[in-house]
């Protein structure tokens, strides 16, 4: 697995931050033992000066109705439309489903365990502000500029090669260990 090599020009000032979209995936150790599953995005962060991974705590009600929609699936009630959509087998479409299903179980199960807010995957620092960076495309610099991610010439033929890797977390945040996410291609 390859990525393209780009980087965050600010609006404001000649900050430049070179950026590759890793793919890491976030493991919460819950109280019980058992994981849910945390998701990031990219937030500008003071201490490390930087625009870094940060924590997204998503809405409960939004994994609620993925939840929900995943379970019907399960149940055949939308396997028909999903068949015609994907053209997938049913018994495959119920093992994802149900794969789905877990997956927001154990997310919902670690919001209602979290008390911080998102931290910063690089320094662990609580965040002030959610980071907007999908939903409005706007991410700020500290100097009040906007931080716009471009692809530049001089980088269009460079790629990194990843390996997608997890990160095994505690409920609140810190980061207990990074390992090889081999789960990855069955999500
Ligand atoms: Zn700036
Ligand atoms: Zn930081």
């Amino acid at each position: 697995m390859s990525l393209p090599v780009g980087e965050y020009r600010c609006s404001g000032c000649s900050f430049v931050q070179p950026t590759v979209h890793q793919s890491i995936t976030l493991r919460y150790v819950l109280e019980d033992g058992r994981y849910g599953t945390g998701y990031r995005r990219a937030g500008w962060c003071k201490v490390c000066n930087a625009v870094v991974d940060v924590e997204w705590l998503p809405d409960a009600a939004d994994v609620q109705s993925e939840l929900a929609e995943a379970e019907r699936t399960i149940l055949g009630t939308t396997l028909e439309q999903m068949l015609k959509r994907f053209g997938r087998d049913p018994s495959s479409a119920q093992r994802r489903a149900a794969r789905h299903a877990e997956k927001h179980k154990g997310t919902l199960a670690w919001l209602a365990q979290r008390r911080s807010r998102p931290r910063c995957l690089k320094c662990g620092t609580e965040q002030d502000a959610t980071p907007e960076l999908e939903s409005s495309g706007e991410l700020r610099h500290s100097c009040g500029g906007v931080l716009e991610e471009v692809q530049p010439e001089a980088r269009a033929e460079m790629r990194v090669s990843v390996v997608p890797m997890r990160r095994v977390m505690s409920v609140e945040g810190r980061v207990l260990r990074t390992e090889r996410d081999d789960d990855k291609w069955l999500e």
